[in-house]
């Protein structure tokens, strides 16, 4: 596995538990990964988590599912 890919997948791991981590670019390892949530249309309690880099722009996205005491309206 190269050792970027390892990096996404640690950072997707640290913004996962606590989307406010400051977590560097695995890309450039200058910028910082700034979280952007979007749900899923299709299911209420699962989103997307983009990560992306305010440095050079690179982005992953991990799909993750909310506590489902926090989806009820
Ligand atoms: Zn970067």
């Amino acid at each position: 596995m190269k050792s970027v890919t390892k990096k996404w997948i640690e950072a997707g791991y640290i913004l996962q538990n606590d989307p406010k981590a400051i977590v560097l670019c695995p890309e450039c390892g200058v910028g910082s990964l700034i979280v952007k949530d979007e749900p899923i249309i299709s299911s209420n309690n699962r989103i997307d988590r983009y990560l992306i880099c305010n440095n050079c722009g690179k982005w992953n996205v991990i799909t993750m599912q909310l506590p489902s005491d926090e989806t009820n309206e």
